[in-house]
């Protein structure tokens, strides 16, 4: 067979987009090398259904040593008895947490999607939304969960579970007032911490583990993994809530959620992505991980400041972990020209709703500004400054082309003193 050119040239045109630009997608990163490399290897190959030791397929003895080791290491970062590595991505993690304990039609409590929620966690437009009973709290106009609100609606509502975690949320959580709330209408608390999970491993951010039941993730984003999901437990227990496995019996938290996950809702695991995990865990685990997730925080307030200076409006007025909420309203902005316009400077972040918002979620009234990728390509603090100011260039000049092809080149010398992936030529 000839190389597919074709495809290989779109792929290298894709890494020299990620090289000049600036990337602030808050759940962007950057993975190691180790962590491309693993990924396209040979467990891709292999069908390894089931679980190490219970695979429904020959062959899987050496799959079995990979996952087992991507689980071990996993438990290790975030100090718990048992953990999944086969979800595909995190919506898959959610829909199997989902499938493992609640029945069609009950009831759950999230963040709305409007107020920094996600997607799977009850939007009309996805499953957890369509199969399931959404009701949501939101924030204060202060821009701060609003935990009061949360209790009121678990009092009133008496849902099943309450999810939290969210996807533009720039503040901690306080996981020991949730689950108090959650214990008085016997609710479940599942938190998904998809965006801040590389913080949370390091012990920078609350920990969710002493208060949640059930805890998700993405690897892909604050953890700096190949894209994927997991789904772990600090401690395992034989569910309070009577919840029967397909059979009828009564199970282990544990045992109900790797059901759900095969074969609840997924087939063959992803082995070569859980190889590439693995690789991620190890590196999670090294010393230096610590200092790139206070680095993070670092950056983000330094960055959150520089906007302030400039007169933007942040939701909550900061930042506590990797992100930042801006209103553009001051500024006779929409969030989509801001993501339209950045985007010809080759600076990318995405339009986000903000808490109350009076425009549609296409055009939205704010930005979402997350420092994760940059910090892996090795900005510092006084880098952020150079960064607020080349966003504040452009959303001042909007209409002014020239302004914007001169930032774009900006943009271009300034990323080359952040190398990525200098081994791929
Ligand atoms: C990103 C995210 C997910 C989904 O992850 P995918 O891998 O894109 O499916 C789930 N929950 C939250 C809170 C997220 O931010």
């Amino acid at each position: 067979m000839q190389k597919d050119n074709l495809v290989f040239e779109l792929i290298n045109k894709e890494l020299e987009r990620q090289r000049n630009g600036i990337e602030l997608i808050a759940s962007e990163n950057f993975t190691s090398l180790q962590v491309m490399q693993a990924m396209g290897t040979v467990p891709t190959n292999k069908y390894a259904e089931g679980y190490p030791g219970k695979r429904y397929y020959g062959g899987c003895e050496v799959v079995d040593e990979i996952e087992s080791l991507a689980i071990d290491r996993l438990k290790k970062i975030f100090n718990c008895s048992w953990a999944n590595v086969q979800p595909h991505s995190g919506a898959s993690a959610n829909a199997a947490v989902f499938l493992a304990v609640m029945k069609p039609h009950e009831k759950f409590l999230g963040l709305d999607l409007s107020m920094g929620g996600h997607l799977t966690h009850g939007s009309p437009a996805n499953f957890s939304g369509k199969i399931y009973n959404a009701i949501h709290y939101g924030v204060t106009k202060e821009g701060i969960i609003d935990y009061d609100q949360m209790e009121a609606k678990a009092k009133a509502e008496k849902p099943k579970m309450i999810i939290c975690g969210a996807s533009a949320y720039s503040r901690d959580w306080d996981y020991k007032r949730i689950r108090a709330i959650a214990d008085k209408v016997g609710a479940i608390v599942f938190a998904d911490i998809a965006h801040p999970a590389g913080l949370i491993a390091k012990g920078l951010l609350n920990d969710p583990f002493d208060h949640c039941h059930i805890v998700s993730s993405t690897t892909h984003k604050t953890l700096r993994g190949p894209r994927g999901g997991i789904i772990m437990l600090r401690n395992d227990f034989e569910n309070p809530w009577g919840i029967k496995d397909p059979k009828g019996n009564l199970r282990m938290m544990s045992s109900l959620l790797d059901l759900a996950v095969f074969p609840g809702s997924q087939g063959g695991p992803l082995e070569h992505v859980i190889a590439a995990k693995a690789v991620s865990f190890g590196e999670i685990l090294d010393d230096s991980f610590t200092t790139y997730g206070k680095q993070i925080i670092s950056n983000a307030q330094a960055l959150a400041k520089s906007f302030v200076s400039k007169g933007y409006n942040l939701i909550s007025g900061g930042t506590d972990n990797h992100l930042m909420l801006i209103d553009l309203r001051n500024k006779n902005l929409t969030g989509k020209k801001a993501q339209e316009t950045l985007d010809k400077a080759h600076i990318t972040l995405n339009k986000n709703a903000v808490p109350f918002d009076d425009k549609s979620p296409f055009v939205t009234s704010g930005i979402r500004v997350g420092v994760p990728a940059v910090t892996t390509r090795g900005m510092k603090e006084n880098d952020m400054e150079t960064v607020a100011s080349l966003i504040d260039k452009v959303l001042m000049h909007t209409e002014n082309d020239s302004v914007i092809l001169s930032v774009k080149e900006e943009v271009k010398s300034f990323m080359k003193q952040f190398s990525l992936y200098p081994e791929l030529g």
